[in-house]
């Protein structure tokens, strides 16, 4: 930041400041948007009666004049009230207050009196629904605070009526509202409202009944303005009044006698259905709600996991062929809507039947990519792992888990507290998964249930199914076979199995069949399959399967960096002398070359001037304003002679092929053809970059977008821990940037330990 802000100091380019500028807290923040000095008195108010009612007591004090100009009409301080009192109601934190309301004005009722009209943007959105109806409040504190009159509905056309048309159009054509409302509602609302709500069109699709309006000037539907009305003002009625009350505002009463809102999808079932039918085309669905074989249900987070972030094993990229990828946003029905996807291997893999008929559990990623090609079906997709505070931040339901490996640490620690402290055998298997006799021994002698390694989904088939597979072909230990008509059943099970003339078990497989159900046939009676099978057997079984999560993807990962179509190196106009690809040195040979840029002069030299200092000869330049009209060249934006307001740039020669050259030298560097500029500028003022700018981003091999940096969109994602060997950072490196420890507290040696990640690197 401090090279920047050196560099912009010696006014090469057209600014001396870094643009982007940084805020220290919310009374900053509001104070830094609306350019307007409040800041300090912003954070006393804050202090003693928070951010609501500072909000109101600050946007009076506004609209009586106090921050403004002599010269300030009433229509600017009150315009100024209501994106101010917005914008500390929203924390400064959305564009709603700046991009959210088009304009503020003061019209006139039928009978002559003065009322506030504020104009509603699709951006308004980002406010949310409460706030964004917060908006009319203050506005309407302001309108009182002035002494205006209350807008009056209806007393030029049914405006009332253009309300109920105009919603219900934009819900059938546009958009989805959070809440659906009643007709009388929404009569009620407008024909009381003490503000005018009006609103810049948003969308292609025309009101048929209600058209050209004396105080509504278009035909077409007002989205923003809708949105407030619809999810703002009726939806959160209830918060509102609340408000109301807060700011002690009269004038409100009617909003209590609202029938109010419906939710749309307000049961959950509902939702989630109906979020897994939004289907779009091209964006698969990978998993349905309840259904076995889905993802199952994982609760926990990993070092690279959290917060709307769930982990899926890596195989299941690998085996759908990359359809999903680190950064997938994904749909989910439970318990959020949205989460980004992250891998993690730690969880339980997919089974898989191949096209011999033979199913297998993958292994890991490898085995997957071995096996892929003889993929048949995917019968059960392993788990996603999603962290409580998902559930927590959504207020959603906790499912039942299935038994997993944490479950089993947890009783094995249990024991070893009661019974052996201190025995090393068992100790051991905090940290490693034991083999399957291990496992069976611990069942057996510590009375722990079955290890979730060696666990099949026995609560999802029936006891009728089980006795099917009581009744093998052939039985010993180490080999098991069926007919084929169990297939079914053990591909339900998750039991991986061989298939030729018929069903064959075998080692691990055998084994665990052999010990649960054949050692000690289980008596069937109307008890769970696991219980009955625990029983008999004097293993514990305990049920697998928890829920499955829905899941779609939402949009693909799509980080990249941000370019404009096409490319350009920088942003300097050529119109169309730089041939298809904007070359800015095909266009500098061009003997009479003109272009339309901001009118900044050297009086010295009397040439134009990209920058605030002349590159010639260092003196600073003036801006000089022609008026459209008269063509007058003036020395003030304001043309008093045909009162209008004059144009800041124009169509004038420039010296592109010495300004260039000059570039060149300066820098060091040369351009490549092609150095990409762009056709026209399309800012208001039509201020260009210095030419040095493209030529170092050229040097760098990077490109611009259209607000003059260089970026790139990266996806959002947490993490948490790392271990060196994962991002191949050798420790030295690390201990320099001040990794000296692992996350047990230990010195770092081995590129294996696992590290806390700092702050600064996420
Ligand atoms: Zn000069
Ligand atoms: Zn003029």
């Amino acid at each position: 930041f401090e090279k920047a802000a050196e560099a912009k100091s010696t006014l090469v380019d057209s600014s001396g400041i870094i643009e982007p500028k940084i805020a220290f807290d919310l009374a900053d923040r509001v104070a830094k948007m609306h350019e307007i000095d409040i800041s300090e008195h912003l954070r006393e108010l804050l202090k003693i009666n928070g951010k609501e009612l500072s909000a109101l007591i600050l946007s009076k004090e506004i609209a009586l004049g106090k921050y403004s100009l002599e010269e300030a009409s009433l229509e600017e301080k009150l315009d100024l009230a209501v994106r101010v009192g917005l914008a500390i109601v929203t924390e400064g934190v959305t564009i709603a207050p700046l991009q959210g309301i088009s304009e503020v004005k003061i019209k006139k009722n039928k009978d002559g009196s003065d009322y506030l009209s504020v104009s509603i943007a699709g951006p308004m959105r980002s406010a949310g629904g409460t706030e964004s109806a917060v908006t009319m409040l203050i506005a309407d504190h302001v309108r009182k605070a002035v002494g205006l009159s209350k807008y009056q509905a209806d007393s030029f056309d049914d405006e009332t009526g253009r309300f109920v048309e105009e919603l219900r159009i934009y819900e059938r054509e546009a958009g989805n509202f959070q809440f659906h409302i009643l007709d009388e509602d929404i009569i009620h609302v407008i024909s009381n409202l003490p503000v005018e709500l009006d609103g810049v069109d948003t969308d292609p699709y025309e009101v048929v009944n209600h058209k050209g309006m004396t105080r509504i000037k278009t035909d077409r539907v007002r989205g923003g303005a809708l949105r407030v009305l619809n999810d703002g003002l009726i939806g959160r009625a209830k918060k509102l009044l609340k408000r109301i009350q807060l700011y002690n505002l009269d004038g409100w009463e009617w909003l209590a006698d609202l029938k109010g809102a419906v939710q749309t999808g307000d049961d959950q079932e509902d939702a989630a259905t109906k979020r897994m039918r939004e289907v779009i085309t091209g964006r698969s669905v990978l998993s349905m709600p309840n259904k076995l074989g889905g993802f199952r249900l994982r609760y926990g987070r990993a070092c690279n996991t959290g917060f709307a972030a769930v982990g899926i094993h890596p195989i299941i990229a690998e085996i759908l062929d990359h359809t999903i990828a680190v950064g997938t946003q994904i749909k989910i029905d439970i318990p959020g809507k949205g989460a980004t996807v992250a891998f993690v291997d730690s969880i339980e893999p997919p089974t898989v039947r191949l096209k011999n008929g033979s199913v297998i559990k993958i292994r890991d990623v490898k085995h997957g990519i071995e096996i892929k090609k003889e993929i048949e079906k995917i019968l059960h997709l392993g788990d996603i792992l999603i962290s409580f505070g998902d559930f927590l931040e959504n207020n959603a339901q906790l499912v039942p888990s299935g038994y997993v490996e944490e479950f089993w640490i947890e009783e094995l620690r249990e024991k070893l507290a009661k019974y052996e402290p201190n025995d090393q055998y068992l100790s051991q298997f905090l940290e490693r998964i034991p083999s399957l006799d291990e496992a069976l021994k611990i069942s057996l002698d510590f009375q722990i249930p079955l290890h979730p390694s060696y666990l099949y989904f026995w609560d999802q088939i029936t006891t009728s199914e089980l006795s099917e597979i009581l009744q093998p072909t052939k039985l010993n230990e180490n080999s098991i076979e069926y007919p084929k008509n169990v297939k079914k059943i053990l591909e339900k099970l998750g039991v991986p199995h061989l298939q030729n003339n018929s069903i064959i078990l075998e080692e691990n497989e055998a084994k665990i069949f052999f010990n649960l159900l054949f050692r000690n046939p289980p008596k069937i009676d109307d008890k769970s399959v696991p219980k009955i099978i625990s029983e008999s057997s004097g293993i514990s079984v305990k049920n697998k399967s928890s829920t499955s999560i829905g899941v779609r993807i939402g949009r693909p990962e799509k980080a990249a960096a941000r370019q404009m179509k096409p490319p350009t190196h920088v942003l300097f106009p050529i119109s169309d002398k730089g041939g298809p690809t904007r070359d800015l040195l095909k266009a500098s040979r061009h003997a009479n070359f003109f272009t339309n840029i901001f009118n900044r002069q050297c009086q010295h030299c009397n040439e134009p001037s990209i920058g605030i200092k002349c590159s010639k000869c260092g003196e600073k330049t003036s801006i000089k304003y022609q008026c459209s009209n008269c063509r007058e060249i003036l020395e003030s934006p304001f043309c008093e002679k045909c009162k209008r307001k004059a144009s800041t740039h124009s169509y004038q020669p420039f010296p592109l092929k010495e300004r260039l050259l000059n570039a060149q030298e300066k820098m060091g560097l040369r351009a490549q053809e092609p150095f990409k500029g762009v056709k026209e500028l399309i800012s208001q003022d039509r201020i260009p970059e210095p030419l040095e700018k493209g030529l170092v981003r050229q040097n760098f091999g990077l490109t611009t977008f259209k607000d003059g940096t260089v970026r790139f969109d990266a996806t959002n994602s947490p993490i948490t821990q790392f271990k060196p060997s994962w991002i191949g950072t050798p420790i030295e490196k690390l201990k320099e940037l001040g990794y000296t420890h692992d996350i047990d507290g230990k010195p770092i040696v081995d590129e294996n330990q696992i590290i806390e990640i700092r702050m600064q690197d996420v």
